[in-house]
């Protein structure tokens, strides 16, 4: 087994520790020192200077269409499945796939073995049953059964609302899937909650507002995503946040006159409006499309959704004067609390050594997920199966 000593590294852990060494091994953090001797000759040891670089967690993805979503415009608007160079050169390290619109020709199946195949490749990564739709794809035909029995769904989700694209889902459908999904959660250990894909309707929030004024289901079931898509949609999101509910904001490019907050401004937004910042997070979107429809919902334009935007606006904040420990928790110890993933999503002796060092700009330099180097020195040292110039290891 390589031993990896990093050196000289500014921890943010999120919060900041100083300049610390690590010692990695086993996909662990095995040491965290203010400085570590020299290891005994005859262990397989190699060292990285950070020369004081910024070390943080690596990034969580909370909302990845790893298969590729799309499909809006017609069978050849199906997007390609993500290679893991899409995720580990944009320093994320852990992604939680799910499939949406397009839960017809993709499946549970299919989403399943591409989460393998991200762990396979040494990411880390978990997934959610269903999709935009009730009922909900599933592997069992049972979405408790799949979250009790498969061990990499974690939840369900993207379930549609105040979508033209949902399956128009009533109040007792929502409140018997979260019922579902929160005792899985119980029995398991797992996130057990309903992540809500949230369109540009009217409508809003109005479903989950009433699931959790006339249910027992507590708050943290239900996780809106999309919800910087529109500014009174925000609004209701911020509401909702102040009574507890964890809100996620999509890393999507916004125009200056559109309607909606980029992930920066909402999250500053959110930092701002005095709710517990532990409940704010920014996942990216990426292998969806990002469509645009006209007033008979047909495509005029299409994007894909990419896990860079994280570092992206990561970066627009710390452009902004954000101090990295106020930005960092909504990428990192946030979506890990909240997914209940142990051992992500902060740097501290016995967590999972998935680390991302920046440099002076706050680009990506090195890359380490589950112990192993992906990115050093800004360049990619290992890709998947079928990208070019696959090293044979
Ligand atoms: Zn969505």
């Amino acid at each position: 087994m390589t031993l990896l000593h990093l050196r000289n590294a500014q921890v943010c852990a999120p919060q900041p520790l100083g300049t610390l060494d690590l010692l990695l091994g086993g996909g662990k953090i095995l040491a965290l020192e203010s400085s570590l001797p020299d290891l005994p000759a005859g262990l397989d040891v190699e060292t990285i200077d950070l020369a004081g670089r910024r070390l943080i967690p690596g990034l969580i993805d909370g909302h990845v269409h790893v298969t590729g979503g799309g499909g809006e415009a017609g069978f050849r608007s199906r997007v390609p499945p993500l290679a893991p160079s899409r995720f580990t050169r944009a320093g994320v390290t852990t992604a939680i796939g799910l499939l949406g619109t397009d839960d017809t020709t993709r499946g549970t199946r299919g989403l399943l073995a591409h989460i393998h195949a991200l762990r396979e490749e040494g990411l880390s990564a978990f997934g959610y049953c269903g999709g935009y739709h009730l009922p909900p794809a599933t592997l069992t035909g049972s979405v408790r059964d799949d979250l009790v029995f498969v061990e990499a769904l974690i939840g369900i989700g993207e379930v549609a609302l105040s979508d033209h694209r949902s399956s128009q889902p009533t109040f007792e459908e929502l409140v018997k899937l979260a019922a579902d999904a929160h005792v899985a959660g119980l029995l398991t250990g797992k996130a057990g909650i309903v992540h809500l894909h949230l369109g540009d309707g009217v409508r809003g929030l109005e479903l989950v507002r009433r699931a959790l004024a006339e249910t027992e289901l507590p708050a943290r079931v239900f996780q809106p995503t999309h919800v910087n898509r529109r500014r009174a949609l925000f609004d209701e999101a911020l509401e909702l946040a102040r009574n507890g509910s964890p809100i996620d904001l999509t890393a999507f490019p916004v125009a200056e006159d559109e309607d909606a907050w980029s992930a920066a401004d909402a999250l500053l937004r959110a930092l701002d409006a005095g709710i517990d910042p532990a409940l704010v997070t920014v996942s990216s979107d990426a292998g969806g499309s990002l469509p645009c429809f006209d007033a008979d919902g047909v495509v005029t334009h299409m994007d894909v959704g990419e896990s860079g935007a994280l570092l992206a606006t990561l970066r627009e904040l710390l452009g902004r004067g954000v101090p990295l420990e106020r930005a960092l928790p909504a990428f990192t110890a946030n979506p890990a609390r909240q997914l209940r993933l142990a051992g992500k999503g902060r740097i501290a002796r016995g967590a999972d050594a998935d680390l991302v060092a920046l440099d002076d700009r706050g680009a990506v330099d090195l890359v380490i997920a589950r112990g192993a180097v992906h990115v050093r020195d800004g360049s990619l040292q290992r890709q998947g199966w079928f990208e070019a110039g696959r090293p044979t290891d």
